[in-house]
């Protein structure tokens, strides 16, 4: 096999940030999935990894030359809950490589094995939990929503204990970084300021190379970090995903959705949507998002203050926390800014109008009202934009109370049907799609469910009828008994 030309920058740079750790080896490794266009653009030869060496590689037992496998430190608040170390406690990032368009992109596993921040864990993962990363991974990409992107999942032939033996397997990830809020919180909790200076700066040459040196950069740091989320999330809600955990260590600083657990697309729209099961209070119900961001983008200023202060004196505090406080405020704004970005293409308008924020908010309103599902809705509209109104109604329980919303829309038009077909999903991994595919393969050792879900996952925007069972909503009985599960 070529070799992986590794370059590993985090291992070098930031010592005291990871722990170096070995992939527990697997049984009886088989590759389950290998995402060949993602190997090629990583200059990765994918018929060599189709073969045994890659399942070896991909479950663990063959550690590529080069790679200098870690389990990275980290912190976090989970539920608002603070803890000073989690860590990789069933992950390992394996090193670095430059993709073709000259990206430096993490190379990690997921599920490999006990590492020292394993805490009660068993270090592993289960074949179904891996498969649904690869699916709701390569939806979002599909989508146009920077995310994290599994490369492969390998079956390790052995069993994980959940409620039940599980088969198991671990995921390889490729991510911008796994640079985290946690991260941060990892040395400011320990108050490690030297640390933490070069992760800041570590951070910025990766993601900002151009605030590299600037008086001002943890400041612009913290600014670009809050607009790339606000933009993140704003994609989130403008195709109805819920993370359903987004803990401090679940935030990445690249702007990547990151930790595929207990997530979930709505189906009926219902802004305090929550399928977790262990998410009683709805803290990371859909539309707590925003506030949710906001709030963990507020435990990333609070690291980063002793950095924006060039003294210790109260005033150099006071005037530090005045300066992270403004991009806390102004994130609102910038998330309400790109979600109704995302609305006036997803309603087919050109231009903007004062009044488009208030007719997108009522369209939501009678999505809700009316119990329509969130992607067939949008999707109608754009039939009712060519002039073909019947399918739209057809979702509504009470059609006439759609008409005078539909005015409305009618009288700011002329909208681009086409446009509005670009801007809203035709697919979207249903829940009860993938809960079937993550059986099938579970339960029968089946992956034509999966393969057959994940093809149509990457042609979300046209309606060949072929794909129609994929773009069904589920029975809003399954909906309304759907749960979600963390850390399986
Ligand atoms: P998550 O919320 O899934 O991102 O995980 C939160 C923390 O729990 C991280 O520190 C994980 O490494 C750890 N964790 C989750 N599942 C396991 C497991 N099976 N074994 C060990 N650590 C785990
Ligand atoms: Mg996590």
């Amino acid at each position: 096999m070529p070799p992986f030309a590794f370059d590993n920058s985090y291992a070098r740079e930031l010592p005291g940030a990871y722990v170096p750790w070995k992939p527990t080896p697997a049984p009886a490794p088989r590759l389950l999935y290998l995402n060949e266009p993602l190997a090629d653009e990583l200059g990765l030869d994918a018929a060599a990894l189709r073969g045994p060496e890659g399942a070896a590689l991909f479950a663990g037992n063959a550690v590529p030359e080069g790679a200098e496998p870690i389990a990275q430190a980290y912190a976090g608040h989970q539920f608002g809950g603070f803890s000073p170390q989690l860590g990789d406690g069933r992950a390992l990032l394996l090193g670095e490589l430059i993709d073709r368009h000259g990206q430096r992109r993490d190379i990690a596993f997921k599920g490999s094995g006990r590492t020292p921040f394993s805490r009660g864990g068993d270090g592993k993962a289960a074949v179904g939990p891996m498969l649904r990363e690869v699916l709701v991974g390569e939806a979002m990409h599909a989508l146009g929503i920077p995310t994290t992107r599994a490369l492969a999942v390998a079956g390790t032939g052995e069993p994980v204990y959940r409620e039940r033996p599980l088969p198991g397997a671990v995921l390889t990830r490729v991510a911008a970084s796994h640079l985290r809020v946690g991260t941060f919180q990892y040395f400011a909790s320990r108050g490690d300021l030297e640390r933490l200076r070069r992760l800041a700066d570590y951070t910025i040459a990766r993601h900002d190379p151009g605030l590299a040196g600037t008086p001002q950069r943890y400041l612009a740091l913290l600014r670009a970090v809050a607009r790339r989320q606000a933009v993140l999330i704003a994609q989130w809600l403008n195709v109805g995903f819920i993370h359903g955990v987004m803990n401090t260590d679940n935030m990445t600083l690249s702007g990547e959705t990151i930790d595929y657990g207990p997530c979930a697309f709505i189906e009926a729209y219902d802004p305090a949507a929550v399928f977790s099961s262990i998410d009683h209070g709805g803290r990371y119900a859909y539309g707590n998002q925003p506030g949710i961001a906001r709030w963990n983008l507020a435990r990333l200023a609070e690291t980063l203050l002793p950095l924006l202060a060039d003294s210790e004196d109260e005033a150099a505090m006071q005037h530090a926390v005045a300066q992270a406080t403004e991009v806390i405020d102004a994130f609102p704004g910038w998330f309400e800014a790109a979600l109704l970005d995302g609305q006036r293409r997803k309603l087919g308008l050109a231009g903007a109008d004062a009044a488009d924020a208030a007719l997108a908010q009522d369209w939501l309103a009678l999505l809700h009202t009316q119990a329509v599902d969130f992607t067939l809705g949008w999707r109608r509209l754009a039939d009712a934009a060519d002039g073909n109104d019947a399918p739209l109604r057809a979702l509504f329980a009470e059609p006439a109370a759609l008409e005078p919303w539909l005015a409305r829309w009618r009288a700011r038009g002329p909208h681009d049907a086409t446009a509005m077909r670009r801007a809203s999903p035709w697919i979207i991994p249903r829940n009860h799609r993938v809960e079937e595919a993550l059986a099938a393969a579970t339960n029968d050792d089946d992956l034509a469910p999966f393969e057959q879900l994940l093809d149509a996952l990457r042609r979300p925007w046209d309606e060949e009828a072929a794909l129609a069972r994929y773009a069904e909503p589920a029975p809003a009985a399954v909906t309304a008994g759907y749960q979600t599960f963390c850390g399986t």
